[in-house]
């Protein structure tokens, strides 16, 4: 139907990227404000603002703002931690030697901090019709490790899991949540924020999430105490006295009055920019509706926030595709395409797309770490593909699918020109 050279087409002037940040101009005026009042530090009035419209945001009663996202999931993990084991001595993570169940198809950054308190990941396999942790799958590890008492999970590109039922899960094991909603800032659940479900959350202003503050993030919860203890590690954990004491290890985790700055003009424009990525996904999966591939799924009830639009192709419209560490080839096929070889056509026509998060239970470093699927564990089955058997779901979203550029700036015609890109690799 289409080919690349009927329609003669032109790599797009301006780059289709995957996401980037969109200033208003508010921004500017509260940097000017921290610099004007000289408060260009850890501390003033655009912290105490973001924090405060974060927490209403979120609808959850205290957020404190910090550096990163990352750090962010870091204190999550220590109060989850002291809560479940009680204050671990200096040297010694909060998790120590116990297991934690974590989102598998994930960024690194969800479960990074696990690790820097000790704790071992063990993964939970993806569902095909979230692409989120799949309850079924941790209701099973619940049964095989009972005594795990932490679950960590993660809203992948802003469309919602069924964190309601994972909550529930987890309230009747009598185990922690902590949701990761750095993708997923303003998606919904049954009308709720998600950030507001787990016992501790965290969002995230890095340079490519809906809105930024050029780095960034959140810890959010109903605590206030948790709240506090949480600023403290993030202040060096400094005791209250005039001079520097210290009782326990700390962190150099604040917010910077700038950064704040840049997030507070970014808030009042939250909602427009979830339109704009709606649109973008509406108009993709119009446009790819006679293509053997289907967009990333919604969940009834679950209003996302389009954070990325990702597709994945039907199995039997796959050319063959091998994947090692680093590199990947394929072997072209009419009527048939393959995720290597989408990219490398959108790449060529100045366009970014990005294979799906790899999952982490394929990851050399987690190579010896469980995954559980609904059957039980699925320890080793990584290379599934590579050897002819049925693989998890997460290895095979990993396979089959890709994010495309997702941009709330992208253009209409530059969406068409990515639809029609799409066509000819499956012609
Ligand atoms: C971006 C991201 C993070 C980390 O956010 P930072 O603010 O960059 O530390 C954590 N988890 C997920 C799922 C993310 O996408």
């Amino acid at each position: 139907m289409f080919s690349l050279e009927k329609i003669a087409f032109k790599p797009f002037t301006q780059k289709a990227f995957l996401a980037t940040p969109t200033m208003h101009g508010e921004e500017l005026d509260y940097i000017r404000l921290a610099y004007d009042t000289n408060w260009m530090s850890t501390v003033g009035e655009n912290i105490n603002e973001v924090e405060r419209i974060a927490a209403e945001k979120a609808e959850v009663g205290y957020a404190v703002g910090l550096a990163c996202c990352t750090a962010a999931l870091h204190l999550c993990v220590k109060l989850a931690g002291e809560r479940l084991y009680g204050k671990p001595a200096i040297s010694h993570g909060a998790l120590e030697g116990r297991r934690v169940f974590c989102s598998d198809m994930t960024f690194d950054a969800t479960l990074n901090p696990v690790v820097y308190e000790g704790g071992i990941p063990v993964f939970i396999d993806t569902e095909a019709d979230s692409w989120n942790m799949d309850p079924i799958a941790l209701e099973k590890a619940f049964t095989l490790y009972p005594e795990v008492k932490l679950v960590v999970m993660a809203h992948l590109y802003g469309f919602p899991a069924k964190v309601d039922e994972i909550k529930r899960i987890c309230e009747k094991h009598g185990a922690l949540l902590i949701e990761d909603a750095a993708e997923a800032m303003g998606a919904t659940v049954n009308g709720k924020q998600c950030g507001s479900f787990g016992d501790y959350a965290a969002i995230s202003y890095n340079g490519n999430k809906i809105i930024t503050g050029s780095a960034g993030g959140c810890l959010l919860t109903n605590s206030l105490e948790d709240a506090n203890r949480a600023r403290k590690w993030a202040t060096q954990a400094r005791e209250n006295a005039a001079w520097y004491q210290h009782e326990e290890v700390g962190y150099n985790y604040r917010m910077s009055n700038v950064v704040a700055g840049v997030v507070r003009g970014q808030y009042p424009h939250l909602e427009e920019h979830i339109a704009q990525k709606k649109a973008v996904y509406q108009r993709y999966c119009e446009g790819l509706r006679d293509l053997p591939v289907t967009m990333n799924p919604i969940v009834d009830g679950t209003e996302p926030n389009y954070w990325l639009s990702a597709l994945i192709i039907d199995e039997d419209a796959m050319c063959a595709q091998l994947r090692d560490d680093s590199r990947a080839l394929y072997y072209p096929k009419a009527g048939k395409s393959c995720p290597t070889e989408i990219l490398e056509v959108l790449a060529k026509y100045n366009a970014e797309g990005r294979p799906i998060w790899k999952p982490m239970h394929m990851q050399p470093m987690y190579r010896l770490h469980e995954c559980i699927g609904r059957e039980g564990s699925l320890r080793c089955r990584t290379n599934a593909y590579i050897a002819g058997g049925v693989p998890d779901v997460g290895a095979d979203i990993f396979q089959r699918g890709l994010c495309l550029p997702s941009d709330n700036k992208l253009t209409e015609e530059q969406v068409d020109g990515i639809i029609a890109l799409i066509h000819a690799c499956f012609a």
